[in-house]
């Protein structure tokens, strides 16, 4: 993801309006490596300015997802999750607390056999591994 001075100077020259919100926003993104939900961003942009509508945090998501600086993904955790890297990676979930980690691993060798692909070419895959975070594993179980 791009600093919040470059996002700042790439909303501008796409003549979007950038508030001091935005921008704390952008602040907030940046090197947020917990794929936070909209809900978390709101909170964390509300901490630094009591000015923050979860409204302006909603519509500066969806502009940065189009502009491509954010990916929204969808980790079966109940809300969707914001994640400033938008470089090819795969994931790993907490199915108890959904904490979300970037997981880099060599999948090349993942295909699709011919019989499978119903006529679609495949470009790319995203995997999700599901299972229990480190805190999770060694919780004490009710
Ligand atoms: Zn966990
Ligand atoms: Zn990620």
């Amino acid at each position: 993801m791009k600093t919040p001075a470059e996002l700042t100077q790439l909303f501008r020259d796409r003549g979007f309006k950038v508030t001091p919100q935005r921008q704390c926003i952008f602040g907030v993104l940046h090197g947020n490596a917990g794929h936070p939900t909209a809900e978390w961003v709101y909170q964390a942009a509300l901490a630094e300015m009591p000015t923050m509508s979860l409204r302006t945090v909603y519509q500066t998501l969806n502009d940065l997802a189009d502009m491509g600086e954010i990916q929204q993904l969808d980790l079966g955790t109940g809300s969707s999750r914001f994640d400033p890297n938008v470089d090819s990676h795969h994931h790993l979930v907490c199915e108890s607390c959904g904490k979300v980690r970037d997981l880099y691993a060599d999948f090349r060798r993942l295909t699709v056999p011919e019989a499978a692909r119903q006529g679609f070419t495949v470009g790319s895959a995203e995997v999700v591994f599901r299972g229990l975070c480190d805190a999770c594993a060694t919780a004490t179980p009710q």
